[in-house]
């Protein structure tokens, strides 16, 4: 009674498993400090858990408009940003037209497409980590396409995709999705042309300023697409505790987030550093939370390895580009020095 879609389809899995040092999934390394935790406890507590929250999440929204300085009016809550992933897919063009992607890159632009039987028109990025635009217009010439998705930086090789190149495939008609999940890192955006273009959108979370535990995804586009994509949003898509705790943090929280942003981004400028002086590691530039490394061992052994020293990253070397490559978050100081000492023994170990 399934469709054939359904069953060709596999659920998205991740890395589950133990490990002292967590360094795979890109969150921000600091818990929230004490004092905050003791406020979220309070105003948790008020909550009151029988009743339905406020399906426009209207005081969330006033707060979220002023950390992003847009309006009100601007801004689409999701459940992460997954999920506006997901509303996006379904609502922009009609179903046969494809969705351009370049690869590798987040899963879930490719999940979405799959879900929705869209066309995927996967494009594999440059020896330069930069979108193929020759071939990109090649390929969106010949199979056409409605929507297409930049993760600005990527995930998982770290860098800003050009610009200009993002600008020349949008001009091919395509409604752009700029995923900015790692903007704090970045500093680089689209905001200002997705509040002034139709075809243009910008995808915030979170998720990676300490909060991926509650699930807020923002996407930023002008009045009218949020009117429409507003059809389809699931009517209470932002839990009541999300709401609340999100509000409260980007309140009561902003320099706590603000500093452990800073302390990330010099521990990762540091953590590039020492990784390049390992003989044999090719580490690239990151603009993101994370780093991309390239080793010459086989890089499930290599995984394996650090696993068994209690550090566990993200093996990412199945994907088109990234032979014998992982990619790292960046932790805490001590996390960081606990993954050079293990790389430095793994590598040893595996150099014999
Ligand atoms: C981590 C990540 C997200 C976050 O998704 P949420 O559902 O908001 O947690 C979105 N896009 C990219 C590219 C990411 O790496």
């Amino acid at each position: 009674m399934l469709s054939a879609r359904l069953r060709s389809l596999r659920a998205y899995e991740t890395e589950t498993s133990e490990a002292r040092v967590r360094l795979s999934s890109n969150e921000l390394p600091y818990d929230l400090p004490r004092e905050l935790k003791r406020r979220i406890g309070e105003e948790a507590g008020r909550i009151p858990l029988h009743r339905y929250p406020d399906p426009t999440c209207g005081e969330l929204k006033a707060v979220l408009a002023d950390f992003f300085g847009v309006g009100e009016e601007n801004l689409l809550l999701g459940n992460g940003s997954d999920e506006l992933v997901y509303y996006l897919s379904v609502a922009v063009g009609e179903l046969d037209q494809g969705v351009y992607i370049p690869v590798p890159t987040f899963p879930m632009y490719e999940i979405s497409a799959d879900v929705f039987g869209r066309p995927k028109v996967a494009v594999p990025l440059g020896e330069d980590f930069d979108i193929d635009l020759q071939e990109s217009l090649r390929r969106l010439r010949e199979e056409g396409a409605a929507l297409a998705y930049f993760s600005y930086p990527n995930n998982p090789t770290g860098n800003l995709f050009s610009e200009e190149k993002i600008r020349a495939l949008r001009e091919e008609g395509l409604l752009t999705v700029v995923d900015e999940a790692y903007y704090h890192y970045s500093r680089k955006s689209f905001l200002e042309e997705a509040l002034r273009r139709e075809d243009t959108v910008v995808l915030r979370t979170l998720s990676k300023i300490g909060l991926a535990g509650l699930r807020v995804g923002v996407l930023i586009a002008r009045e009218e697409l949020v009117r429409e994509l507003e059809k389809i949003r699931l009517p209470f898509n932002v839990s009541y505790p999300s709401q609340v705790i999100a509000r409260l943090v980007l309140t009561e929280g902003r320099d706590f987030i603000e500093e452990a942003v800073e302390r990330v981004v010099s521990e990762r400028e540091r953590l590039r550093r020492e990784l390049s002086s390992i003989e044999g590691v090719e580490v690239f530039p990151s603009s993101a939370n994370f780093l991309l490394f390239r080793t010459p061992f086989p890089a499930g052994e290599l995984h394996a390895a650090l696993l068994r020293r209690g550090v566990l990253v993200r093996n990412v070397s199945h994907l088109p580009r990234l032979e014998r490559c992982l990619r790292v978050s960046v932790g805490r100081e001590e996390e960081n020095d606990l993954f050079l000492e293990a790389l430095n023994s793994a590598v040893r170990e595996l150099g014999g």
